[in-house]
């Protein structure tokens, strides 16, 4: 479908602002990618219905994104639609220990708010970047706990060819490290997050900003990444294997493996995606012939023709298929 025509077809449904041929670059933690055919964000769960819906009978692909903190995309971009969930921003407290988001709300701000409340669950994602749909859909955590302990349930608009919005009960998302079950093509629009009152004054956020502390001595900071870029081995950490395999400080061209924190590869000033996937292969080969060790990415890749169709992108039935952009999250 010619972007024209693509163009109307969104214009004519209303489903919230429309940018054509968007530069995801600029809606990436790790700031490299290509454009998309366009992005789109639906001001609320109706708008990304029928933005859905249109996807589906046009037979274009796409993919959510929330704050683009575990992408890195190609250079040639993505030639589908870009769901950006940025203006899901709805926010009702419906208890004193429980609050109902849009999924483009960002995680730190909620662990801000419980952490001013002494409600306790969420303090081990403090300092994670992104929004709280990418959280759920990542089970986002770290070693003081996962989004799991605190996510009770989502609203999720299911992909083609049967779109509706529907209550998923956070078990049947079947989190678990680093990963649910959610199908592709289905967009979370809301989260509803439930936690413990903490009896002793100030005790969540004085762990929220322990997390934080420990977080800034481990991490890089200030630096562009996604993060860590593979999952932790059974028993062991992607990064104390690359560290111990002496590839700290290994570059390829603006591309460089932090010296702080091995598991992550961080863009120095101006690096291509290119750069950045091909020193993540090189750093998994160097790892596996060193160690016999195949490691897993944790980072969700777009854009890159090699890469198996899994989880988040719709792709449209195999006639269309030709045309989509491709997406590989563990
Ligand atoms: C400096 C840094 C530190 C980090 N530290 C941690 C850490 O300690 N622990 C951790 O778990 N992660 C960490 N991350 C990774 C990342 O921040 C988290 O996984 C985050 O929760 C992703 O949220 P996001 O909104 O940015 O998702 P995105 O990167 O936008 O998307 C991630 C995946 O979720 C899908 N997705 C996003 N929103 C939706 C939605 N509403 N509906 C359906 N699918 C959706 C996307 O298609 C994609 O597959 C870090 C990243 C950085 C850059």
């Amino acid at each position: 479908m010619r972007i024209r025509a693509l163009d109307g077809a969104l214009q004519k449904a209303r489903v919230g602002e429309i940018r054509l041929e968007e530069r995801l670059a600029n809606y990436t933690y790790m700031g490299v990618g290509g454009p998309c055919r366009a992005l789109v964000r639906p001001p609320d769960l109706v708008s990304l219905e029928r933005l859905i819906k249109l996807l589906g009978e046009l037979e274009v692909a796409y993919v959510a994104i929330g704050g683009g903190t575990n992408l890195l995309v190609s250079d040639q971009g993505f030639d589908g639609v870009v769901v950006s969930t940025d203006a899901l921003q709805e926010w009702t407290e419906t208890s004193s220990s429980s609050l109902r988001t849009g999924s483009g709300v960002t995680t730190s701000r909620i662990v801000r708010w419980a952490a001013g409340r002494n409600l306790s669950g969420l303090e081990g994602l403090a300092g994670v970047p992104g929004t709280i749909g990418g959280a759920s859909v990542m089970n986002a955590g770290g070693t003081w706990g996962d989004i799991s302990d605190s996510l009770m349930r989502v609203e999720v608009v299911t992909g083609p060819p049967e779109v509706h919005t529907v209550t998923v009960e956070a078990e049947a998302l079947n989190l678990a490290y680093r990963s649910s079950s959610l199908p592709a093509g289905s967009v979370i629009g809301r989260v509803e997050l439930g936690f413990t009152s903490e009896e002793e004054p100030h005790a969540v956020e004085r762990r929220t900003t322990e997390t934080m502390e420990r977080r800034l001595n481990t991490q890089p900071k200030g630096v562009r990444s996604a993060g860590s870029t593979f999952k932790n081995p059974p028993g062991d950490a992607a990064g104390r294997l690359i560290e111990a395999c002496g590839l700290k400080g290994m570059r390829e061209g603006a591309a460089e493996v932090s010296e702080k924190h091995a598991n992550f590869m961080l863009n120095t000033g101006n690096a291509t995606a290119t750069e950045i996937r091909t020193l993540i292969e090189r750093v998994r080969e160097q790892v596996r012939i060193k160690t016999g060790v195949s490691l897993d990415l944790e980072v969700g890749t777009l854009g890159f023709g090699d890469d198996p169709v899994l989880r988040t992108v719709w792709m449209p039935p195999v006639k269309g298929r030709r045309e989509a952009g491709r997406m590989a999250v563990p």
